[in-house]
């Protein structure tokens, strides 16, 4: 019976940090940033790329509705593809701290998170001459000590009220469904932060053709009402 008891408290506390350390808008944590306060506004943010071609064929879809978004780059791949990056910072969109090699930060040790950290910021320094303060943690993992070595480096973890799960290589009308329904469910009194991918952890050249088709609908359909703004240019 004790034992029993035991394992269910113990079950129930792993279950606890799990939500804490994962789930989007937990601020058990520490608190992260995970959606705007003007209903009007969306911030579209895309995670893993560079990647090629896809990040151009966003660029070039953000810029028919001259929106801007946020891209959360993982710094082995801006260090390959520079010229992505720059791609991105000359079309004045915002660029975020996705880690060096994209680890679950939660495994990490304190000084590895260090690391991961600055050692993607100087990439994207190097290559844009500007700073970029915003982190989003892999897997949206971020136990405390993650959460606390990144603002002590003078970071913004930014997290997410709104997801595509587009990772799983679905439909654009999945994509698109998804979002919508996280959406509604925010009743509109939010700002939303949209979290999508322009590329993949695992690697160069991931297919993102349906995110771009998701991004494009999603402008098409918000356009007139809302304004696509980067993660810096959202009120909180
Ligand atoms: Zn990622």
């Amino acid at each position: 019976m004790f034992l029993a008891l035991a394992l269910g408290v113990t079950a129930a506390s792993a279950a606890y940090v799990k939500y804490g350390s994962l789930a989007p808008r937990s601020q058990l944590y520490g608190r992260t940033l995970t959606q705007g306060k003007d209903p009007r506004q969306i911030a579209l943010t895309y995670d893993d790329g560079p990647n090629h071609p896809y990040t151009l064929h966003m660029l070039d879809c953000l810029a028919k509705y001259s929106a801007k978004a946020t891209f959360f780059l993982i710094g082995k791949f801006a260090r390959q593809r520079p010229e992505i990056v720059r791609a991105i910072h000359e079309a004045g969109h915002a660029i975020g701290n996705h880690t060096y090699h994209h680890p679950n930060l939660n495994l990490a040790s304190p000084a590895r998170v260090r690391r991961e950290l600055l050692d993607c910021r100087n990439v994207l320094q190097d290559l844009t001459g500007a700073s970029h303060p915003l982190f989003r943690p892999p897997f949206g993992a971020r136990l405390p000590h993650v959460l606390s070595i990144s603002r002590a480096l003078g970071f913004t973890p930014v997290m997410w009220s709104a997801a595509g799960d587009d990772w799983k290589n679905d439909s654009a009308d999945l994509i698109l469904n998804r979002v919508s329904r996280a959406m509604r469910s925010g009743k509109s009194a939010r700002g939303e932060i949209i979290l999508l991918h322009d590329g993949s952890n695992w690697g160069f050249g991931a297919d993102r053709a349906q995110t771009v088709q998701a991004t494009e609908r999603l402008l098409q359909q918000y356009s007139g009402s809302k304004s696509f703004v980067s993660v810096p240019e959202l009120t909180i």
